[in-house]
């Protein structure tokens, strides 16, 4: 890799917010290193990146990697997005998740000692668990049940806020938290679990949308193009040393009125189908206060709804798999 004068390091590369933060990193001048271990990352995502001199590629555990790997380069700031985030995968590889946002984030954390680097780490709406305030404001510490299904992700977002918040303390280093609401858009997995691509599969697919619970639970979609622009100020603007800050968009809409909303997009009536809900512990009502973000980053979600679920529909039509 040909380095220019800042380097960055980004995990989870080939993922869905990962790589869409890295194209506008190389857009912007960076040199980006790229770290994913593939779990939930898809390769297809960073392929057009390849071939830049200013990208670097490593396949690898977060957990796992060396200083040894990273010595020759000068890295200036770490951004760590590296977790799979789908209630799906919160059963499929319970171990992985735990292990990437605690170990991992350790792990990174030394890393980013060693090199002064500033570290950003990718928190997410889930450590307010079910949350007893409503909106969210990150003031908020949660309400999150320990031992539920939810928490092998919820608690190991909070052990890894600790680690950050303690690196800050102990060691002095620039480090911010993210706290990233639902986002969706281009690059996410088409059986990821979620809803907004579960809906898109169904439509593409001619099939009733999957509804758990009674539909009436609520959360608030981000538009990645948005989000990413609130992680690129977190990350390289100064002055945000030890901040916490809540990223996504906050029109709050019920699953009923998502599904109601993709089929005035399609224009056809869509089958709903009633199931029980994955988890107990599903949140029934999730919104962002964005006061913060607006106030320290000049942070507004510009996409509305209609359009950024038009943009993701029409990207899933093009794609095949
Ligand atoms: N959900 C749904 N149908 C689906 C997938 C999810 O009704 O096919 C519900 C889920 O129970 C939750 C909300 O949609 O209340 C958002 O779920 P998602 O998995 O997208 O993200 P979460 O916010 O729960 O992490």
């Amino acid at each position: 890799m040909r380095e220019t004068k800042t380097t960055i390091l980004v995990t989870g590369a080939a993922g869905f917010i990962g790589s869409h933060l890295i194209d506008v990193l190389i857009t912007k001048g960076f040199s980006v290193i790229g770290v994913d271990n593939l779990v939930t990352g898809r390769l297809v995502n960073i392929k057009h990146l390849m071939n830049s001199s200013r990208f670097l590629f490593i396949k690898e555990r977060v957990e796992d990697l060396t200083l040894d790997q990273l010595e020759k380069y000068e890295i200036k700031a770490i951004a760590h997005l590296a977790s799979p985030a789908s209630p799906v995968d919160f059963e499929r590889i319970p171990e992985a998740i735990i292990s990437v946002n605690t170990i991992g984030t350790h792990q990174l954390l030394k890393i980013a000692n060693e090199f002064s680097a500033r570290f950003l780490f990718a928190s997410t709406s889930e450590v307010y668990g079910d949350p007893l305030i409503h909106p969210q404001p990150e003031s908020y510490w949660g309400n999150v049940n320990p031992q539920g299904s939810r928490s092998v992700y919820d608690e190991a977002k909070r052990l890894g806020e600790t680690y950050v918040a303690l690196y800050r303390r102990k060691y002095h280093l620039d480090t911010r938290i993210v706290r990233i609401f639902n986002t969706y858009g281009p690059r996410m997995r088409l059986n990821d679990g979620r809803v907004v691509t579960n809906f898109i599969q169904a439509i593409l697919e001619n099939k009733p949308l999957s509804i758990y619970g009674d539909g009436k639970q609520t959360r608030s979609f981000c538009y990645v193009d948005d989000l990413v622009k609130g992680l690129i100020k977190m990350l390289l603007q100064d002055g945000l040393d030890g901040e916490t800050i809540n990223l996504g968009n906050d029109e709050e809409i019920s699953i009923n009125a998502l599904a109601a909303t993709l089929e005035t997009i399609v224009n056809q009536k869509l089958e709903r189908r009633y199931l029980p809900l994955l988890h107990k512990d599903d949140p029934k009502r999730r919104r962002p206060v964005l006061t913060k973000a607006k106030r320290l980053l000049n942070y507004r979600p510009r996409v509305d709804l209609i359009e950024g679920l038009e943009k993701t529909l029409r990207y899933f039509k093009k794609r095949n798999d």
